[in-house]
Parts: C-alpha cells; sequence; structure tokens
C-alpha cells in the first residue's frame, strides 16, 4: 500500500517558541501589532502563559506531536522589556524547566529603548536572553516623534551602552523607511549609524498603511504626504546597497546580518517547520495546524483556544507556502531541497517557467535553484501570488 503523504510539519519536532507581550507605555502612529497602553496586570498575563502551555501540551500529547528542547524562545511584542524583570524572568524558568533548551539556544528579546525597561533588560541577560531586538527605527528624533515613538537617538544608545556593558553583542535593529517627510539622505544616514556602532543584524521595513491605525486615517487619502512608490524603491536598493558594501550579508527581503548573526527564529518561520505562539494575537503553527490567538487579552485569558481560530494546512497548501516562503530568502527555491522537504516531485514546473518569462525570477541551472531577479525584488508579492 502507497503511505499517502501528509505535510510533514506534522511530524516535524517541535522547537521554536514566541510569546506574545501584548502591552506598551504608548501607541505609535502607525502601529497594528497587538497591543494595550491601559492597566496591565502582568500577574494575570502569566498566568494566561501558563494556562495556554496547559492546554497546548495536552494538545500535543493527545496528537503524539514531537516536543524538543528549544532551540527559539522569541519575547514579542507589543514591548516585552516592558515586563517586570521577575515576570520575565518566572517565563524563562517555567519553560526550561517544561521543555528544556538545547544548549545552543538563541533566546531573544524585544527591547524597546526606554529608561524604564533597563532593569528588566540587565534580568533577562542574567536568565539566558543572548539575543536582544533593539527599537531604532531612524537616527532623527524629528521622524522619531512623528511616527509616535516615545524614545529619543539618546535612549537607544544608552540602551545599547547598557546591552553591551553586560556582554550581550547579538543585536539586531529594525530600521523603517518612506516615512513622512524622510529623505533618501535621512534613510542612509540611519544605516549609516547602525554600521558605525558595528549592528549585527538590521531588519528593514517600508513603512505599511495598516487599516484602522492613526497613519491610515492621515495618509492613505493623502499620499503625496508620503514618499513616492519609486522613492521607497531607491530607499531600499540604497540600503541593500550600502549593507552589501559594508559586509553585511542580504539573507532575506528585509534583513541583513554579519558574522552568521541571522535570526535563527524568523529562519524558522520561513521554513514551514513548526512553532508554537502563546499570548494574545500570537500565531501557532504545528501537527499542521496554524492556530491565530485571538486579539483581546480578556477572551484570551478566558479561553485561548476556544477563542483561537483554526486553519488546517494540508498537503497542498503546505507546498505552496513553502514556496512563498523561499523565495523571501536570499538562498531562494531549491528543487533538491523541495523535495527532500516534502518526497514529491516538485509540481511547480509551469509556475517557475512563468515567472522566468514574466523575468521575476532567475534560475541557476547547475544548483537547479531559482531566486528572485531584481524585478521580482520589486514585484515579489506577483511571485508570492503565483503559488496561491
Ligand atoms: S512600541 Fe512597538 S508594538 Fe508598541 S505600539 Fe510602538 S511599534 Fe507597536
Amino acid at each position: 500500500m502507497v503511505k499517502q503523504k501528509i505535510n510533514p510539519n506534522i511530524n516535524d519536532p517541535i522547537e521554536n517558541l514566541y510569546i506574545h507581550v501584548p502591552y506598551c507605555h504608548q501607541k505609535c502612529g502607525y502601529c497594528d501589532y497587538y497591543s494595550v497602553v491601559k492597566s496591565p496586570d502582568y500577574d494575570l498575563f502569566l498566568s494566561g502563559i501558563k494556562k495556554e502551555w496547559e492546554m497546548t501540551k495536552s494538545y500535543i500529547q493527545k496528537h503524539n506531536n514531537r516536543l524538543a528542547p528549544l532551540k527559539t524562545l522569541y519575547f514579542g511584542g507589543g514591548t516585552p522589556s516592558i515586563l517586570p524583570p521577575k515576570i520575565l524572568k518566572n517565563i524563562i524558568v517555567f519553560f526550561e524547566q517544561e521543555i528544556g533548551f538545547d544548549p545552543q539556544i538563541e533566546m531573544t528579546l524585544e527591547v524597546n529603548p526606554e529608561p524604564q525597561g533597563q532593569e528588566t533588560v540587565v534580568a533577562g541577560i542574567e536568565s539566558g536572553i543572548n539575543r536582544i531586538s533593539l527599537g531604532f527605527q531612524a537616527q532623527q528624533d524629528e521622524l522619531l516623534k512623528k511616527i509616535g515613538r516615545i524614545h529619543l537617538f539618546q535612549d537607544f544608545l544608552e540602551m545599547l551602552t547598557l546591552i553591551r556593558k553586560n556582554r550581550l553583542e547579538n543585536i539586531s535593529c529594525d530600521l523603517m523607511f518612506a516615512l513622512p517627510d524622510q529623505t533618501l539622505a535621512d534613510v542612509l544616514k540611519s544605516a549609516q549609524t547602525l554600521i558605525d556602532l558595528d549592528i549585527p543584524h538590521v531588519s528593514f521595513y517600508s513603512l505599511d498603511l495598516e487599516e484602522n491605525t492613526p497613519f491610515y486615517k492621515k495618509y492613505h487619502q493623502s499620499p503625496e504626504l508620503l514618499p513616492s512608490t519609486a522613492e521607497e524603491r531607491e530607499m531600499y536598493y540604497q540600503l541593500l546597497k550600502i549593507f552589501e558594501k559594508n559586509t553585511y550579508h542580504y539573507y532575506e527581503l528585509s534583513s541583513v546580518a554579519k558574522n552568521n548573526l541571522y535570526s535563527r527564529h524568523n529562519t524558522n518561520y520561513w521554513s514551514t517547520r513548526p512553532y508554537l505562539g502563546l499570548g494574545p494575537s500570537a500565531h501557532s503553527y504545528f501537527n499542521g495546524i496554524r492556530k491565530g490567538n485571538i486579539r483581546s487579552i480578556k477572551a484570551w485569558l478566558d479561553d485561548p483556544w476556544q477563542n483561537a481560530e483554526f486553519e488546517t494546512i494540508d498537503l497542498e497548501l503546505a507546498m505552496r507556502e513553502y514556496a512563498m516562503l523561499v523565495f523571501r530568502q536570499a538562498k531562494g527555491f531549491s528543487v533538491k531541497e523541495f523535495e527532500n522537504r516534502f518526497r514529491i516531485k516538485n509540481p511547480f514546473e509551469l509556475e517557475l517557467e512563468s515567472l522566468i518569462k514574466q523575468k521575476l525570477i532567475i534560475q541557476d541551472q547547475t544548483e537547479n535553484r531559482y531566486y528572485l531577479s531584481k524585478q521580482g525584488l520589486d514585484f515579489a508579492n506577483l511571485v508570492f501570488m503565483e503559488f496561491l
């Protein structure tokens, strides 16, 4: 009897965990991540994380999914550095006891450069945090104010000094471009600042107008107040150029790194392997199922499973998602890697041929590998849509 092919995610070990911390000191004008600014109850949040974990663990046991010592643990948000030090420590110790940590675990904390977070950062490093994603966005204080950040460039420098004083070097910074009134010179100055500070990993994003944000209301009807698409593209290319010139390796549409300090947590997302996400609005993907938690602390606390949404990712969809996600990465789509993962002959010959004809991808015939072309970088969405 021929064994039926299934989404390989079902049998992969689960070894990556994301915790969503849904609190911020202030909402930034462009931000659509789920977070609240009023009356945080951190003890209740901690008990919610533990409750969701207990329910998740029962599901994992019932379905015989493989749980392995964590290779990555990521605190995102929101503002994880807002957590009181003892709550952060408690969560880390809890999961070390419950799941265990791989000796090489990458443990990331997103940090906003606000003085209130300093104690939490030090406590986090003492408890095993070995990678920090530090909010930067831009070097110019006027731009930071315009987008609603409460930190200034000086606060960023102070937090960076504190992190390095505690001997943590694996630091990532977010840089934003195509902001209102931001010029190409501003963007390049921000990039140069990160280069001069020897930040080993940078993620750079252009402003996206998300519905239900103050920025959407303000700029959707007046796009002339934002850099044009041509200017936005120029900023992107100049960023790639300046980072590559300074020994950074472009490895994903929005990410560059040097000294091999790639984000292992994000790379796992782009591999279609399992991850758990705990906390309101967090997403999980394991046992071939995607779980999306509700964007409400109260409803999540009430029942983090009943109040979540579920989607089954069958083999067909898993293969399509895989193709979309590998094209995000500089390594591109390798026929051999695809066939090893899915144990199926590459079913995308027609799609790949069509994308080559449209000059959106190029083929390396020796390696039988496909990458985004320069045009494909501009129209990456068209490439992804080909696999939908
Ligand atoms: S600090 Fe981060 S998560 Fe909070 S509102 Fe600003 S961008 Fe969003």
